[in-house]
């Protein structure tokens, strides 16, 4: 028989969402269990420097999750590094299969599985991820204050990140493949009125190209759509701008989502639409998508849940992870 672990509340997800939603569980004697999935720390470990977590003016991303970890660890939150696979939400406690075998059976979830920027697949691209290459003007726009910036896109998101580094750069390209946006028309005219944004038509990124020592970005090769031209565009950063999926896998047959696949969660809550099971961060975040938010998030889900744990006579009494 597959081993099973007991618990009031399972927090699946180890990003910022995650660890919070372990401190604010374990203080309130939850003694939860967080699975860590497959990135343990959440997409903050693939950045460097992160410019805006209050109380660290600068702190390396994979730093600050360990910390969190740690911290999430010392008040008694269980952290399991395994994958959950699938969850029967039709009853509770609700149980959850995962990758070791391990059956989890919990009162309450917590769905932190956070969301994944789109990439374009370049090898290059790759190289220079957190050394020029971003796809978060918020998180990374500050760095390139005076410099030349390209963003790659042509929906809500790409205009609006070209906007807002407008605030840092000398100059931001706009580069998309066809001749017109899916961008509202609100926000194009905003951006088509910006005498710092230029837009590049019928072109695509083929090649980001820079230096090795130190590792940075010079500028990006870009190739036109119908003649094949390929043209380099000097800058300092690439935001690659084309959309974000959230990891919805668990939940999406079961659970509501919209903008593109995010969870729904209830006005000014983190309650979704089956009782006990709450979510938050980037799963369900279309808009802010950041670190602070998303600890926010987690903290809201921990609150709500030992709230709902109590209030729910029926919930049945299940021992704490062994
Ligand atoms: C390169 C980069 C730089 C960034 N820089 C900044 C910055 O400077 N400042 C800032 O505020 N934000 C920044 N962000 C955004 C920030 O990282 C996210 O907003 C934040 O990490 C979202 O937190 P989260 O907890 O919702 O989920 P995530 O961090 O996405 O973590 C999701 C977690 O869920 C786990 N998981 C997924 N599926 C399963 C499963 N089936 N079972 C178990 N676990 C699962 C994963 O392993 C992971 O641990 C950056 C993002 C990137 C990609």
């Amino acid at each position: 028989m597959a081993e099973q672990k007991k618990t009031r509340v399972l927090i699946v997800g180890s990003g910022p969402a995650g660890y919070t939603a372990g401190v604010y569980a374990a203080r309130a004697m939850l003694e939860p269990v967080l699975v860590q999935g497959l990135e343990p720390g959440g997409q903050l470990t693939t950045t460097t420097e992160v410019e805006n977590w209050p109380g660290d003016t600068e702190v390396q991303g994979p730093e600050l999750m360990m910390r969190m970890e740690a911290h999430a660890k010392a008040v008694g939150c269980e952290v399991v590094h395994d994958i959950i696979s699938s969850v029967d939400f039709s009853k509770r406690p609700f149980v959850c299969q995962s990758d070791s075998g391990t059956e989890y059976i919990a009162d309450a979830l917590i769905l932190a599985t956070g969301a994944r920027a789109k990439w374009l697949g370049l090898e290059s691209e790759e190289k220079y991820k957190g050394f020029g290459v971003s796809a978060c003007a918020t998180c990374d726009g500050f760095f390139y204050r005076g410099e030349e910036i390209v963003v790659v896109g042509g929906g809500n998101t790409a205009v609006e990140e070209a906007l807002f580094l407008t605030n840092f750069a000398s100059k931001v390209t706009l580069v998309h493949r066809r001749d017109e946006l899916r961008a509202e028309k609100i926000l194009q005219d905003r951006l088509f009125k910006n005498p710092k944004i230029e837009t590049l038509w019928f072109h695509e990124v083929a090649e980001v190209y820079g230096n090795d020592t130190p590792l940075g970005v010079e500028g990006v090769k870009v190739k036109h759509t119908q003649t094949g031209e390929i043209t380099e565009i000097p800058c300092k950063g690439f935001f690659v701008a084309i959309g974000h999926a959230p990891a919805n896998e668990l939940v999406k047959d079961v659970l509501e989502t919209h903008m593109g696949g995010y969870v729904v969660t209830q006005p000014d809550s983190t309650a979704t639409s089956i009782p006990g099971v709450f979510a938050a961060g980037d799963l369900t975040d279309h808009k802010y998508r950041q670190a602070i938010t998303s600890a926010g998030m987690g903290c809201m889900a921990a609150l709500e849940a030992e709230r709902f744990l109590a209030e729910d006579e029926s919930a049945p009494e299940v021992q704490a992870a062994e």
